[in-house]
């Protein structure tokens, strides 16, 4: 059973109905700040009068706050993801201070919404760059600053939360840690939107369980991103799962990106990929860019020149546009 619990409910309240519902013979187990779990054997009977209980119904099987109907738009500073095509663009790493200002300032001029970067990197090998960390974060909200672009980073660690959402205005969960559930809780409650990445061996119904765990923490919005699954395919990173797209737009209502760097790992296939993911009707995407991609201290291979840029964003506007009408009159 479930426990919906008013919105502003007090400590004591909360303390009271747990109380409770453990004397009753439950096994009570809090989902985010307003609703409460009932696992075993144990009578209902006087649960549903307490104070601050609104109403007691059955745990649900299927996810259910990733259908709420105002999901899909999320607010990233002065950005809205959801109700027109975005372009997040960005270094894999943060490097530097000047290369993430320069890098910054492009994409800006070349009409992307979106500064992203990583601070800290999930890196296969232990000897590999794994980013500035704390230093990254702060070149990055300096470099958002300096441009107006909404910055979204990784976290990887639930005590760097706090202070990666200090300096970012999303922030991101890669495919490494898509289910990492108590990393999920944290940024759940981190008042920050979310950007999901799909777990590299995920189903699309984990993906959006991992989006329900986000959004009962009290996340003000999650988006979900797909970057490519495992295949018995060699010549790319991963394969891009583009019908994963309009499937995600059916069964939830949140907003979905795509992110052809990581689903191919190489440049060149990037910006067709892009234009795929524009006709599918994806909310945005996600890319790679680097001045120098072959001195990049991580994924130069897959990362685009910023001169390749304005032209790539202005196509994927036409084709966004055509898509959402194409939608409409079917
Ligand atoms: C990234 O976007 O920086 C990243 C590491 O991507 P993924 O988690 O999809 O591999
Ligand atoms: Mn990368």
């Amino acid at each position: 059973m479930l426990i919906f619990c008013r919105q502003d409910l007090t400590e004591n309240e909360r303390g009271a109905i747990l109380d409770a519902a453990r004397a009753a013979g439950f096994e009570p187990l809090e989902l985010g700040s307003t609703r409460i779990a009932l696992h075993g054997e144990g009578e209902r009977a006087g649960l549903e009068a307490l104070p601050g209980v609104l109403r007691i119904g059955a745990l649900p099987d299927t996810p259910v706050l990733v259908n709420e109907p105002d999901r899909r738009v999320v607010r990233v500073g002065p950005v809205e993801i959801g109700t027109g095509f975005i372009v997040a663009a960005g270094p894999c790493a943060v490097e530097d201070r000047q290369r993430l200002l320069d890098l910054a300032h492009a994409a800006k001029a070349a009409g992307c919404d979106i500064l992203r970067g990583g601070a800290y990197k999930p890196r296969t090998s232990p000897y590999s760059f794994r980013g500035l960390g704390d230093k990254g974060l702060e070149y990055l909200k300096a470099a958002g600053e300096a441009t107006g672009l909404p910055v979204v980073t990784e976290v990887l660690d639930p005590r760097d939360v706090a202070v990666a959402a200090e300096h970012a205005d999303m922030l991101q969960i890669g495919t490494r840690n898509m289910m990492n559930y108590s990393l999920l809780v944290e940024v759940g409650r981190a008042d920050r939107p979310v950007l999901l990445k799909r777990g590299m061996a995920a189903t699309l119904a984990e993906f959006v369980f991992a989006a329900e765990y986000i959004l009962l923490e009290g996340a003000p919005g999650v988006v979900l991103c797909e970057r490519g699954i495992r295949s018995p395919e060699p010549s790319m990173r991963n394969t891009l799962d583009l019908a994963a797209v309009p499937a995600l737009r059916h069964q939830t209502n949140l907003s979905v990106i795509v992110d052809p760097s990581h689903a191919t790992g190489r440049r060149e296939l990037v910006p067709p990929m892009t234009r795929a993911a524009a006709a599918a009707g994806a909310d945005g995407v996600m890319i790679e860019i680097h001045d120098a991609p072959d001195q990049a201290l991580c994924d130069g291979k897959q990362a685009v020149h910023p001169d390749r840029l304005a032209a790539l964003v202005e196509n994927l506007r036409k084709i966004a546009a055509l898509a959402a009408e194409a939608e409409e009159s079917q």
